[in-house]
């Protein structure tokens, strides 16, 4: 839905923002209705746009679910939300925010390719992975919910149970691979217990090399992460098993874990244009170095990408030299177009000296939310964009907001953030250097690592 051929219904939100009508219809060539309270007392108008039918952009995404219920009665009605409160609005500078408020709307309108996922099915066949009666008790709570087998690596004195009402074994894990509903375990010093055991489990003869399968893994052990970015490993649970809580939060999400689970395919992957090896020599490695989960094998001439296990950071799409593996969340082209949209409209608002500020939800919309309640807002000219994960901006992207005729880019990531960002450095020292030898000025684009908001205004006034 583009912005032109929608009615536009905007709000002061209670008159505590200034609207500058004028810049928006500039940027928005869209009908415009402005409103104090939408929500409530001016509802009427938004029911009155829902009548005339057609595309309706509501400048309001808090209120976003009664909305969508005043529409249910209007099925044909195409409804697009966009945020110009937090990102605009509640700012000091609001009087001049009005070409950002033009282009956040119009940016909104951009449509955005459906979602392609990937399903994992569980039938809920845990390993609980411990030393002692802690698994054995996680096992007896979740029996009624999992099919369970625990295994004690190691295993201290423990007492048998009067009733076996599933396998306790003795292994340690050698490797795991996999994911959820579906890993694969090699297992030395694999034993079973000997049914007569008495005052403790006593276990029979040991090997090694056992193998096992599983559709989850509860690991209470307290060694180390069986997988690399473990957290992000679908099916993976791990709990310190000296800490409560972690340990009951991780029995809890345990139980749940049974069914069918769709994730995003967040990689588009064409392996005819990978680089990786020819002739049996290695030529690029890149996306094999920075993946932080380990979903990338070599494969002979080209990698593999197992999206069931890539958690989505878009690092080896932005490094990757041939396009072979490029982010799909949304793709590059879609996101280009959002860009393009955004910076542009802002000028053709009126507006100047744009610096694109991307950020991810989860931090980023918290920390710019915080800083439009508490603080003293975002610039006027800065033009916050959501993206899925910061790093997958490669230099294509960061470069184009100087095509488009931005001025600046900013990222903002965690002070110290979950994963290495490697990639993101990269990406913008060799956008930096392009576009300061272009004319554009030294310490353009830049990484804001903070979690305090008024410290990413003072960088961003900085600039
Ligand atoms: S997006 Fe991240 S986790 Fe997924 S394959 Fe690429 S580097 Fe690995
Ligand atoms: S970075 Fe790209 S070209 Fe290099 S190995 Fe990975 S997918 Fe292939």
């Amino acid at each position: 839905m583009s912005a032109a051929s929608s009615h536009l219904l905007i709000c002061t939100c209670e008159k505590t923002m200034p609207l500058d009508e004028q810049a928006i219809g500039r940027g928005c060539p869209a009908r415009i209705t402005q409103a104090n309270q939408l929500c409530g007392l001016d509802l009427e108008r938004y029911k009155e746009a829902l009548a005339d039918g057609g595309a309706i952009t509501v400048a309001c995404t808090q209120e976003a679910p009664l909305f969508r219920e005043v529409a249910e009665n209007s099925p044909q009605a195409q409804l697009t939300f966009v945020n110009i409160r937090e990102t605009a609005g509640w700012s000091n500078d609001a009087a001049a925010a009005g070409p950002k408020s033009a282009a956040l709307i119009a940016a909104a309108g951009e449509d955005m390719p459906p979602i392609s996922v990937v399903t994992l099915e569980s039938q809920g066949v845990v390993l609980i992975y411990g030393c002692d009666e802690v698994a054995i008790e996680a096992g007896q709570r979740l029996a009624d919910r999992l099919d369970i087998t625990v295994l004690l690596t190691k295993p201290r004195d423990v007492t048998p149970r009067r009733i076996n009402e599933f396998p306790v074994l003795k292994g340690t894990i050698r490797n795991a691979r996999g994911h959820l509903g579906r890993f694969e375990l090699a297992i030395d010093d694999y034993a079973l217990p000997l049914p007569s055991s008495r005052a403790k489990l006593v276990f029979g003869p040991s090997r090694d090399g056992a193998t096992s399968t599983c559709d989850l893994i509860l690991d209470l052990s307290g060694a180390a992460p069986m997988f690399p970015a473990h957290e992000l490993r679908p099916g993976y649970l791990r709990a310190d098993p000296r800490d409560r809580a972690a340990m009951e939060r991780a029995i809890a999400d345990a139980g749940g874990l049974v069914g069918t689970f769709d994730k995003p395919r967040f990689i588009d992957f064409n392996e005819t244009l990978c680089a990786h090896s020819r002739s049996a020599i290695t030529g690029c490695t890149r996306c094999l170095d920075l993946c932080p989960t380990g979903a990338i094998t070599p494969n002979g001439n080209s990698v593999l990408i197992d999206a069931n296990v890539c958690a989505g950071c878009g690092s080896c799409a932005s490094v990757c030299p041939t396009g072979a593996a490029s982010y799909a969340l949304p793709s590059v082209d879609a996101l280009m177009r959002r860009l393009r949209t955004l910076v542009q409209t802002y000028r053709k608002a009126g507006g100047s000296n744009a610096t694109v500020l991307f950020h991810d939800g989860e931090h980023g919309e918290a920390i710019i939310d915080a800083l439009a309640r508490f603080g003293s807002g975002l610039p006027a000219n800065v033009l916050p964009l959501r993206v899925n994960e910061v790093t997958q901006l490669g230099p294509e992207i960061l470069a184009a907001v100087f095509a488009y005729g931005g001025s600046g880019v900013a990222i903002v990531t965690r002070a110290r953030p979950r994963h290495d960002i490697l990639g993101l450095r990269q990406a913008v020292e060799m956008t930096g250097s392009i576009i300061s030898a272009l004319g554009f000025g030294a310490d353009v684009v830049r990484i804001l690592e903070t979690d305090d908001p008024d410290q990413l205004r003072a960088m961003l006034d900085a600039a």
